[in-house]
């Protein structure tokens, strides 16, 4: 089912989110410590905001801002919280979010909507492959989503392939909430002890974490090594803490819906400038409805874009494409820009390359340099070779390709405290 305001005309979602973004702003003027101090500061007058394009005479609000001025951005007297959420912040500390129930109930009318969006319905019953505590935002999301859409859900948590198995077998899942290369693994497990896939009765897999599809919406390596062994549907999603929102692939598969009732969505370039339509540029969220810790002109990081054509699915909301990279993480490497995903693209595509780091670094005359050190068993000057034509051909960069022990690059990907392993070492913000 699809809601009203998603099948309405691009201005007509536009007029709906102005309306809503007034309340925002007018909530955020009388609760939030940081926006009000920002909004005196500034001299913003928040009534003259009215269209979405008003946005740009109001700062963005950074991650830096957010964990340095934390406890300023909550906008409810202690006792109104309900659960408590942390994200790793770019400054060291964690972040802390705090969820009213209002905002638990919005989480689960987001997460719902998102499933309904990938083709779930209250038919179906899903497994969950990720962790529900450890203060984690999306575990608790999807578990409130499936009941609030009337889907069952298994809580076998991240890891055990075997226990994922037992569970498959016995309470019969259509659909997964899944790491992909997580799957890759059940696919292992199950063939090492003759599991019959097609007889698995899964449809799907709504997939976090890690990107399926390349930027013109074909699998990458990562998804056809899945489906070419088992024929699931594979749904990409997108959301972080900050904006206690989700935008899931539909059917169509042609990037992450966006639900106009949740989040406002803004691609802004260096400036601060929304970028031309079709352009990549930074996402910036202003979340919609959220009561405990709303941000406005949220900067996320994340480099992305927009596709506003409607989509076959009957919705004419925006939908977001794959992730090309983070911000920071951008390179300049003579004269070509590019992310570390595009890296990994051209690794996966290596059978042989079992492991492998991504360490960025700058030279002594200021521009960018990539060392990629991998780890294989059957280290050949003939595979060190084909790996680098590839990088020349689809990247058009040749980055200084090395072979190393295994033992060093799990060494190097799994510092101490590190929650998930390091792909990307950067050099270049670490210096003093
Ligand atoms: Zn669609």
């Amino acid at each position: 089912m699809i809601p009203e305001i998603e099948k309405a005309s691009a201005q007509d979602i536009k007029t709906f989110q102005e309306e809503k973004l007034k309340d925002l702003l007018q909530y955020l003027n009388t609760q939030s410590p940081y926006y009000k101090r920002m909004f005196k500061e500034q001299n913003i007058d928040i009534n003259s905001i009215h269209r979405l394009e008003d946005l740009t005479k109001i700062p963005t609000t950074t991650k830096d801002q957010l964990q340095q001025y934390n406890n300023d951005f909550l906008c409810v007297p202690k006792n109104k919280i309900i659960d408590y959420v942390t994200t790793s912040g770019t400054l060291g500390d964690p972040v802390t979010f705090a969820l009213t129930d209002n905002d638990l109930n919005r989480l689960a009318h987001n997460e719902a909507m998102s499933f309904s969006c990938s083709g779930v319905t209250e038919n179906d019953i899903m497994q969950l492959m990720t962790t529900i505590d450890r203060r984690f935002m999306a575990g608790l999301a999807y578990f409130l989503g499936a009941r609030k859409l009337g889907a069952g859900i298994i809580r076998v948590g991240a890891g055990i392939p075997e226990l994922q198995w037992d569970s498959i077998l016995k309470f019969k899942p259509t659909y997964l909430i899944a790491v992909p290369s997580f799957l890759l693994k059940l696919i292992e497990h199950a063939k090492q002890h003759n599991i019959d896939l097609k007889k698995s009765g899964v449809k799907g897999a709504i997939c976090i974490g890690e990107p399926l599809r390349n930027q013109d919406f074909s699998l990458n390596t990562l998804a056809e090594k899945i489906t070419s062994q088992w024929q699931i549907d594979l749904y990409s999603t997108y959301a972080s803490t900050e904006m206690n929102t989700a935008f899931n692939e539909c059917e169509k598969q042609q990037g992450g819906h966006h639900h106009p009732e949740l989040i406002i969505v803004e691609i802004l370039d260096e400036n601060d400038q929304p970028v031309s339509s079709h352009d990549v540029g930074e996402l910036t969220i202003t979340t919609l409805g959220v009561e405990g810790m709303p941000l406005l002109r949220f900067k996320t990081g994340d480099m992305v874009q927009a596709h506003t054509e409607a989509c076959g699915c009957g919705r004419n909301t925006m939908r977001l494409g794959p992730v090309v990279g983070r911000k920071k993480q951008m390179i300049k490497y003579k004269g070509t820009t590019l992310y570390p995903p595009a890296m990994d693209n051209i690794l996966n595509d290596f059978n042989e390359v079992e492991s492998y780091i991504i360490e960025i670094s700058s030279n002594s005359i200021g521009t960018d340099e990539i060392y990629i050190k991998i780890a294989t068993k059957t280290p050949t000057d003939n595979l060190l070779s084909r790996i680098k034509d590839h990088f020349r051909a689809k990247l058009r960069v040749s980055p200084r390709i090395e072979i190393l022990d295994k033992k060093e690059i799990q060494k190097l990907q799994f510092p101490i405290m590190s929650r998930k392993p390091v792909m990307v070492i950067d050099k270049r913000h670490n210096e003093s």
